[in-house]
């Protein structure tokens, strides 16, 4: 049938062929609407997920979940993250759905690219009713997904940043990095970094990086927290972050 909208003046509107007895009317093709709320439905009935009770421990387990573990096993699936959520407002991402699949341990989180669209503003976490924190189990999930591969294409323009961090304590200058952005940046920033440390030492300001000691103690917390080991393994330098013991790591 035409588009009402596009009909011309003085058209009719043509009347379906009646079906003669005994023929069957053929059946409108039906489409299903595809949107976050499809990706919910087909989340929560049309497939059981499989489920790893592993990810649920390692969540609970989680340093940076201290505040939050209550939260974690409370949330009350209200959708308030989700409303206040500025990736989900452009994108499939659901801060609630990845708050019920955390829970339930879906194995699917392990390999789901949503959650990167996540920038940690927050925002979730300061309004979540239960205290939980969908910004922090993000956190988590990524660090298993670069555990296991699947999450590595994420991180690994930013390894040699990483590197740069732990050899001197922190980050390295942009430019030598990510050639890409300082080009945004324009040929001013570029000649000011060009021209940093002359300029430092001009204005009195002693050396960009900290001193040994200081590096030390960083690259100390990077050994102890597996950061090293999984910036090798981001690298191709080494096997896996957390060695054959894990359970993500056997999958
Ligand atoms: S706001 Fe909190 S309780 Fe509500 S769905 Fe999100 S995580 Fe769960
Ligand atoms: S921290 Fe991530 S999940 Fe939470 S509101 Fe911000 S973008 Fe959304």
């Amino acid at each position: 049938m035409p588009d009402d909208m596009t009909m011309k003046a003085g058209e009719r509107t043509p009347v379906p062929a009646t079906p003669q007895t005994g023929e069957t009317a053929p059946r409108p093709a039906v489409t299903t609407p595809r949107g976050p709320h499809t990706l919910i439905a087909e989340n929560s009935f049309t497939s059981a997920p499989r489920r790893d009770p592993e990810i649920v421990r390692r969540i609970l387990e989680d340093p940076r979940m201290h505040d939050h573990r209550d939260g974690f096993q409370s949330c009350i699936q209200c959708g308030i993250c989700t409303s206040g959520c500025p990736a989900a407002r452009f994108t499939e991402y659901s801060p609630r759905e990845t708050a019920r699949r955390a829970l339930e341990g879906d194995e699917s989180l392990l390999t789901d690219d949503a959650i990167w669209y996540c920038f940690s503003c927050y925002t979730c976490q300061s309004r979540c009713p239960r205290g939980n924190s969908v910004a922090v189990i993000n956190q988590i999930v990524r660090s298993l997904q670069v555990e296991i591969g699947s999450g590595r294409r994420h991180v690994e323009m930013f390894a040699q940043w990483c590197a740069a961090f732990y050899d001197k304590g922190m980050g390295g200058n942009p430019h030598l990095m990510f050639p890409g952005v300082s080009e945004a940046w324009g040929e001013q920033w570029l000649e000011s970094m060009d021209r940093l440390l002359e300029v430092r030492e001009k204005l009195g300001l002693g050396d960009l990086y900290p001193p040994r000691n200081v590096v030390a103690e960083v690259q100390t917390i990077m050994e102890e927290t597996g950061f090293k080991e999984r910036l090798a393994a981001v690298r191709g330098d080494g096997p896996s972050a957390h060695g054959g013991d894990s359970i993500l790591a056997s999958r």
